[in-house]
């Protein structure tokens, strides 16, 4: 079994999801008292909010490039890094380290791939609503990506920050969600991804009018394979 390293407490709350997952996938796969290999590096999300709203991209790789490098260092075969946002940064990563890098966009787009659908809804921060870096990569998989209106991505983005980061997961903000979900259906989204790690805290494909493509699970599963193959 490989080791995974997680860069995760973006927030933790999804991080512990993470840890949960892959543990539970690799107890069901192995049996017996099995359970995951991983090193955790986690950080503190204050800071790396700064630096989002800061808009200190450069500050942000720096800081997860060196975390990636500890994360080598103690021995990770792999880098998992636990939420959609950053990945903005992801070229940072990679190129600080020599082990691979399970970029999240990619194991979402095979999902949707898989499932026979071509056009998704993408719910985030508004930096993974607004900007390419993720639309692009799952454009590059062939698919059409629609994102909610400005006003919906201000109370997506808002709810993230928030609430959901700090674990208060709400009925009102569950309807918020399930509305900006609909108008996207209705604009011809045949799923949707929860494109941000903490949203599927709130939403499950029981809410939503359409399937759902959870990237916590998602990335969480391609980890276990990953690490069991
Ligand atoms: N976990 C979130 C995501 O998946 C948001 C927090 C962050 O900005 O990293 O995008």
């Amino acid at each position: 079994m490989k080791t995974i390293g997680l860069l995760g407490g973006m927030s933790w709350e999804s991080s512990a999801l993470y840890y949960q997952l892959i543990n539970e996938g690799v107890r069901d796969q192995l049996g017996g008292l099995h359970s995951a290999k991983v090193i955790l590096a986690s950080v503190d999300f204050a800071e790396i909010e700064h630096l989002q709203s800061t808009n200190d991209w450069d500050g942000a790789g720096q800081l997860l490039a060196e975390q990636s490098r500890l994360l080598e260092a103690a021995g990770a075969d792999f880098i998992v890094l636990c939420t959609n946002t950053m990945h903005k940064v992801a070229p940072s990563i990679e190129s600080a380290v020599a082990i691979p890098f399970l970029h999240l966009a990619d194991t979402t787009a095979a999902a949707i791939t898989d499932s026979g659908m071509s056009a998704v809804g993408l719910i985030g921060t508004s930096f993974t609503m607004e900007e390419d870096f993720y639309k692009d990569r799952l454009s590059a998989h062939g698919l059409t990506v629609l994102v909610p209106d400005a006003a919906q991505r201000q109370i997506i983005h808002r709810i993230i920050y928030e609430e959901l980061v700090l674990g208060v997961v709400s009925d009102t903000s569950r309807t918020e969600y399930v509305s900006v979900i609909a108008a996207l259906h209705h604009r011809g989204a045949q799923g949707v991804i929860l494109g941000c790690t903490e949203i599927e805290l709130l939403i499950s494909d029981d809410d939503s009018p359409i399937p759902t493509f959870p990237t916590t699970q998602l990335h969480a599963q391609a980890a276990i394979k990953m690490a069991l193959t």
